[in-house]
């Protein structure tokens, strides 16, 4: 027995095929018969990676023919052995859920204490005993052990705890009684029935990556190396580090592994000083400034890492997109860069996309999750369709998708859409059928739709009876909707053996028929529609299928597990985001967590733990490695990964970014120069108007050209002058979207264009946003006395009953439902603590939502126009001070050093309301703040941010930017009538119909509707 450690990267690899290069060699000349030797992996791809070593080998000694050596996965190699014994038959995952399913609901209708129906809380109660069961029985707990451990604690009457050992016991039982057994059963068998006879066959064993291996598990390779001729190699910077590795540190899994099989390591090749380095370096108990100045000096230190955030997830990937481009144009080999990401899932179909527009060569991991497939979501289409009473969405799904009957009907889709418009239907089957009656939605007057959402209702009328149904009727039902859709027949049609379509097909054929075998197994378990569909989804999610390549070259695009076991030049690690990178799990909602770590489940801990491996392990592993995170997730911002605090000592010392100008806030550039695909050199070309040297690229025959090229030929029809405005009332808001962008402002306010919206029962944010400022304005109307912390709980009920009111008129809806959910938690907890604060001030609020109407302006040539506004709410003390407040729920302009601002609106309302709303209620003698809530918590500091103020009448007013907020009264009035003079330029402006495309903020283009029809002058400069 002899285990070895081998050094991240380089170095390693070398090793590592120099070991089996000699094991190889050490056959009698001549001889490629190598089925003796077994060599255990821990992941399909690794067994690829050897297999290819292999041929390369026997290609190199001249071999015509090669007997391979045994390679297996762990998993494979105990099923293969398991399969040889007489033990209960294994049965599948879908099976195991099924069952558990069947067991919790049986249990919670005859139980009191959950109140819920066990039709609501059977599916996901039973998945969270599921994952329970499975790390109990991996860590060799039964139910006797088990009930012994929480004998006695203070939580062993608690209704999940008693539900678990219910749930559990019967589970046992139940196999048992079908002489079944589940993969940590099968485990249990493998390590008491251990024979070294299973091993005779095998000379030699080679393992490789064994680390984080389960408690059963290292049972059965510890019995392995106990009586088998065993090489195991180990990825470490080094034996001694493993040894010593403390509990936090990522090669603690290690060490907890080899400790378990009883490894003892031999030292290997050095691993460099600059590895040795930062593998002290990261993760380590020792101050980041101790560690910093034990840094090599930054000119003798060759490898470069990098750690750059990029504003959103599109402009992460294009980053990363170009990075490799380039390194491929500077000739490193293209299989040898790793682009890796914790959550592959969610990036995927974007590196994909983006990598292709680059015209990079990469190879995609092979595993996909079945429920992303188009061909599983056709089939869940049209079940939801049913489930959600044919909603829009769900209908245009199906009558849009390729894979279903109606695919050559391609009228029907926008025929539908146009008829929800019309008759703002958002879906229904009576709603649709009888708006139907009145409308015929496509251009002849026939009636396309009645025909097909007919046959639809018909075939869909099986799963709308509210029955109850063992898993076998339900399956039946599917089978036959799925001969009605033609699913099969369409996927046929789809040539070529490693379509991905395809591939997804067969997987989906498979599982549907495991659930069939499962459904026949416990055929005393039932189910209503809802669960059923539950159950279907859950288990499409889980399902992964695999679409062979043609070959696996070219950039890899992997999880993290599957870029073990290989050698890198460039690592590019993406998505570091808190909360994916160590993936946030749910807490244990059965028992507690130190009751469980005494038991061996350790998942939290050891799921951070494998994040922590995986992160340091990259970082050692190529000579240049680039970290990367998105700052924003949609209209969200992220937190970046905790493990790149890891990085703080090397930022300390000069050893990060090195050479790298911009760190943050990455973008793709749009200039001609630096495009990479063509996607970007149509935007570029869009923008740089006559360009020298163009015709060359366009003559060039490259795919996607062509298109540009008919793009500037087309003659834009000569734009007629727009008329001067007659306008003379203008509101202060509209202004502000003129001096924001004048052409989006003639679009939106002149023309009258507005993006075309989604038919949606959902509010709109902007409803949202209304909703909120009603809201705040119903509490001060009811509440006439000060906010103060013994009346908070009275406040923040009248908060939830006026939120109650206001959001409970829509619809029942998750987004309806999110919306007031996050307003009572997180808008009017900012608010609430806002206004204690605020009261202990002097001031009130005593105008709430002040309309101000015919303002006269005076403009430069004399002539009279009228200006409105609508102010949220002005606060005033006794002597007449008072502040301008507005409420935000999303972003508001900050303020800057200095008179000039953006800030606009309430500069001009203070001048107003001073005006205007003399002798109409309280005093407002002199304008001493501006202030926005920031509700949702954009900025991160309180909701009250007094953005200006006159810091000589009042210093105390909380703000973001205690710097720029700030003004002496000289500033401060000059602010306000600057904005006055602005107020009255925009006005001027647009009745000379000025319509400029120069928008105040450049970066906000990116975003804008009007890209493709504004001339963007601005950016043209
Ligand atoms: S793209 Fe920019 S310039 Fe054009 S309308 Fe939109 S904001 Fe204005």
């Amino acid at each position: 027995m002899k285990s070895i450690v081998l050094p991240y990267g380089e170095a390693g690899w070398k090793e590592k095929l120099r070991l089996l290069e000699d094991l190889l060699a050490s056959r009698p000349l001549g001889s490629f018969i190598y089925n003796d030797i077994l060599v255990l992996v821990p992941s399909s791809r690794m067994k690829r990676i050897y297999g290819r070593l292999f041929l390369e080998f026997a290609e190199r000694r001249g071999a015509a023919a090669l007997v391979q050596p045994d390679v297996q996965t762990l998993h494979q190699f105990l099923q293969g052995l398991y399969r040889r014994l007489s033990g209960p038959a294994l049965m599948d995952e879908n099976s195991r859920l099924v069952l558990l399913e069947g067991i919790v609901k049986e249990r919670l209708s005859r139980a009191s204490s959950f109140k819920l129906s066990p039709d609501l809380l059977a599916p996901s109660l039973s998945s969270a005993l599921a994952k329970m069961i499975e790390q109990l029985s991996g860590a060799g707990v039964g139910t006797a052990d088990l009930a012994r451990t929480i004998e006695g604690s203070d939580f062993s009457d608690k209704p999940q705890v008693e539900l678990l050992i219910a749930v559990y016991g019967n589970y046992e039982q139940a196999l048992r009684e079908s002489g079944l057994t589940d993969p940590a059963g099968m485990r249990q068998y493998l390590s008491t029935h251990f024979d070294p006879a299973w091993l005779q066959q095998y000379d030699r064993i080679v393992m490789d990556g064994m680390q984080d291996t389960g408690v059963l598990e290292a049972g059965i390779l510890k019995n392995i190396v106990g009586c088998a001729d065993c090489l195991c190699l180990v990825d470490a910077p080094s034996a001694a580090m493993v040894k010593q590795a403390p509990e936090d540190h990522p090669l603690r899994i290690v060490k907890d592994a080899l400790d378990k099989v009883g490894l003892l390591l031999e030292e290997g090749p050095s691993a460099g000083e600059e590895q040795l380095f930062l593998s002290r370096a990261l993760f380590s108990d020792r101050p980041f400034s101790v560690t910093a100045e034990q840094a090599p000096p930054a000119a003798s230190f060759s490898k470069r890492i990098n750690a750059l955030s990029a504003i959103n997830t599109r402009e992460e990937v294009t980053f990363i997109a170009a990075e490799v481009k380039r390194a491929l144009r500077k000739g490193i080999h293209a299989d040898s860069v790793l682009v890796a990401f914790p959550a592959l899932d969610e990036y995927g179909p974007l590196v994909e996309e983006i990598f292709m527009d680059y015209g990079i060569p990469y190879n995609r991991a092979l595993g996909r999750q079945l429920s992303t497939s188009p061909v599983a979501t056709a089939v869940v289409s049209l079940l939801r369709s049913c489930q959600e009473d044919f909603s829009g969405p769900s209908l245009l799904r199906i009558f849009g998708s390729p894979f279903l009957k109606f695919a050559a009907q391609r009228a029907l889709a926008p025929a539908l859409d146009r008829l929800m418009r019309h008759k703002r239907i958002v879906g229904g089957k009576e709603k649709l059928l009888a708006g139907l009656k009145f409308s015929r939605p496509d251009e002849r007057g026939a009636d396309l739709l009645t025909g097909p959402l007919n046959d639809l209702f018909t075939a869909l009328e099986p799963f709308s009876t509210g029955e109850t149904l063992p898993l076998t009727g339900w399956m039946k039902r599917l089978d036959d909707l799925l001969a009605w859709s033609g699913l099969a027949g369409m996927v046929a049609e789809v040539h070529g053996p490693l379509n991905i379509n395809l591939q997804a097909y067969k997987k989906l054929v498979d599982t549907l028929g495991a659930l069939k075998r499962a459904g026949e197994l416990f055929p005393r378990y039932t189910y209503t529609f809802n669960e059923w569909l539950f159950l279907l989804k859950k288990t499409f999610m889980h399902t992964r299928f695999q679409v062979p390549p043609e070959d696996e070259g070219g950039v890899q695009i992997l999880g993290l597990e599957e870029s073990m076991g290989h050698a890198w030049a460039e690592i590019y690690l993406g998505g570091l985001v808190d909360g994916k990178f160590p993936q946030r799990l749910p807490q244990n909602i059965f028992l507690p967590e130190r009751t469980l770590e005494a038991m061996g489940v350790r998942t939290l801990d050891r799921a951070r733990l494998n994040a922590a491996y995986h992160f340091y392990r990259l970082l050692l592993s190529a000579d240049k490695v680039t970290l990367t995170w998105p700052e924003n997730e949609g209209d969200r911002p992220v937190v970046p990964s905790p493990f790149l605090a890891e990085l703080t000592p090397l930022r300390t010392a000069g050893l990060l970014n090195r050479g790298v100008e911009k760190t943050s806030g990455i973008q793709f550039s749009l200039k001609l120069e630096d495009c990479h695909s063509v996607p970007e050199l149509a935007k570029a070309v869009s923008l740089a108007g006559e360009v020298a040297g163009l015709d060359l690229i366009q003559d060039a025959d490259i795919k996607g050209l062509s298109g540009i090229k008919e793009a500037l030929g087309h003659q834009a029809a000569e734009a007629a002058p727009i008329p001067p405005q007659k306008k003379r009332e203008f509101w202060v808001t509209e202004l502000d979207a003129y001096l924001n962008c004048p052409y989006d402002y003639y679009v939106a306010n002149i023309l009258g264009i507005e993006p075309l919206e989604e038919v949606t029962e959902d509010i709109s944010p902007q409803d949202r946003g209304s909703k909120a400022h009603a809201i705040l304005r119903n509490f001060y109307l009811a509440w006439n006395r000060p906010v103060t912390r013994e009346a908070r709980a009275e406040a923040r009920a009248l908060l939830r009953t006026l939120a109650d009111s206001a959001f409970g008129q829509e619809a029942d809806t998750v987004r309806n439902r999110r919306g007031k959910e996050q307003f009572i938690t997180i808008m009017a907890e900012r608010f609430l603590d806002s206004e204690e604060e605020f009261w202990k001030q002097g001031m009130k609020p005593a105008y709430l939502e002040q309309k101000i109407e015919r303002f006269p302006l005076v403009l430069s040539n004399g002539e009279k126009v009228e200006l409105s506004a609508k102010i949220d709410r002005i606060d005033v003390d006794e002597n007449g001070n008072f502040i301008i407040v507005d409420y935000k729920t999303g972003k508001y302009p900050l303020p800057k050093t200095g008179v000039e601002q953006d800030i606009f609106q309430l500069p001009v309302y203070a001048v107003m309301a001073q005006q205007a709303l003399t002798g109409k209620g309280p005093a407002l003698k002199n304008p001493i703040g501006l202030a926005y809530y920031d509700l949702s918590g954009k900025t991160g500091a309180g909701a009250r941010d007094v953005v200006l103020y006159n810091s000589e009448a009042e210093k105390n007013h909380p703000s973001s930017k205690p710097k720029a907020s700030p003004k002496s009264a000289e500033e401060f009035h000059g602010i306000l009538s600057q904005s006055i003079n602005k107020a009255r330029k925009a006005v001027e402006s647009i009745l000379a119909s000025a319509f400029t495309s120069i928008p105040r903020d450049a970066s906000k283009c990116r975003y804008c509707v009007n890209e493709m029809m504004c001339d963007k002058e601005s950016m043209q400069g």
